[in-house]
């Protein structure tokens, strides 16, 4: 999408990434991260909502702890936030830059991370989930919600870190992670379709359109438990601004070329993560 120079509102190159805010006259303000369009205030709700509306209808049961890794514009937090029944969210995030920008120049998006359910940690969150696991801590649902497989992100997409999330997941949780857009990144959401395959029994696709990444969004959800999350059967229902039952379901139904996308996909581990991309 592009920038017009005389929209530019803060840019900053920190340990991690190059953080370019910027206005856009169609998206309003909006986050770019190493030259990838991360959020915008137009659009951000639909893939905010479908993030965290489907594995929490889908479930069945309102997770009591959660993990946010990544989701450093606070989008998924405030939708999280949004269930009073939720005990614990942590939230760990690597650029503490990024978030501290994203307040200033963000604010709407923002959950609140002063809600006394919110311990923010500022760190990597492949090296937290290890940390967790040998402490066997474990949560009910994880929400990965980084950047594509480039830079600090390259560690959440390696094999062993799906691994690592079985481990840290309780008996009925579920992890979802942002898995790129297949239209322009088509090895991104199969390569994660087979890690998750290793370890977990039920493996879901579904789909959001992000008008400013330019096509449908892939999430991957991986549930421990057999049914998955592609019927809603929250004992409380949500509907959001893009989200309800009807679209909670019709997000299940893939397109025949990202069926293809999956069966066709030669799996080979080793692959260079960045090269995923
Ligand atoms: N919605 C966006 C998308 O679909 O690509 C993601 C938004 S969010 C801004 C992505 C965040 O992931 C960034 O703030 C980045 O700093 C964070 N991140 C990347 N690698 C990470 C890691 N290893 N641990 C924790 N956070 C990480």
């Amino acid at each position: 999408m592009h920038c017009y120079e005389a929209d530019v509102l803060y840019e900053e190159r920190t340990p991690y990434q190059y953080m370019l805010i910027f206005k856009n006259p169609l998206f309003g303000r909006c986050l770019a991260l190493d030259g990838i369009v991360q959020v915008t205030q137009k659009d951000e709700f639909i893939y905010h909502e479908m993030f965290v509306h489907c594995p929490f209808q889908g479930m069945g049961a309102v997770p009591q702890n959660v993990l946010i890794i990544g989701g450093a514009d606070g989008g998924v937090l405030r939708e999280v936030l949004k269930y009073k029944e939720i005990k614990r969210i942590v939230h760990v995030e690597i650029d503490k830059a990024v978030l501290r920008a994203c307040q200033k120049y963000l604010p709407d998006i923002c959950g609140d991370w002063e809600d006394k359910r919110v311990e923010l940690i500022i760190g990597d969150g492949a090296r937290y989930v290890e940390e967790a696991r040998a402490r066997r801590e474990t949560f009910d649902c994880i929400l990965l919600d980084s950047t594509d497989p480039i830079g600090p992100a390259i560690a959440l997409f390696e094999p062993l870190f799906h691994k690592m999330l079985f481990d840290v997941l309780s008996d009925n949780g579920v992890v979802v992670r942002q898995s790129g857009l297949p239209l322009t990144m088509p090895k991104v959401m199969p390569f994660v379709v087979k890690r998750f395959e290793e370890f977990f029994p039920t493996v879901e696709v579904y789909r959001a359109p992000v008008p400013a990444y330019g096509d449908e969004m892939a999430f991957v959800a991986a549930s421990k438990a057999g049914r998955g999350i592609s019927s809603p059967r929250g004992s409380l229902p949500y509907s959001g601004l893009f989200y309800n039952m009807e679209v909670h379901k019709a997000s299940f139904a893939l397109p025949t070329w990202w069926k293809r996308l999956i069966s066709e996909y030669i799996d080979t581990e080793e692959v260079p993560i960045d090269s995923l991309y």
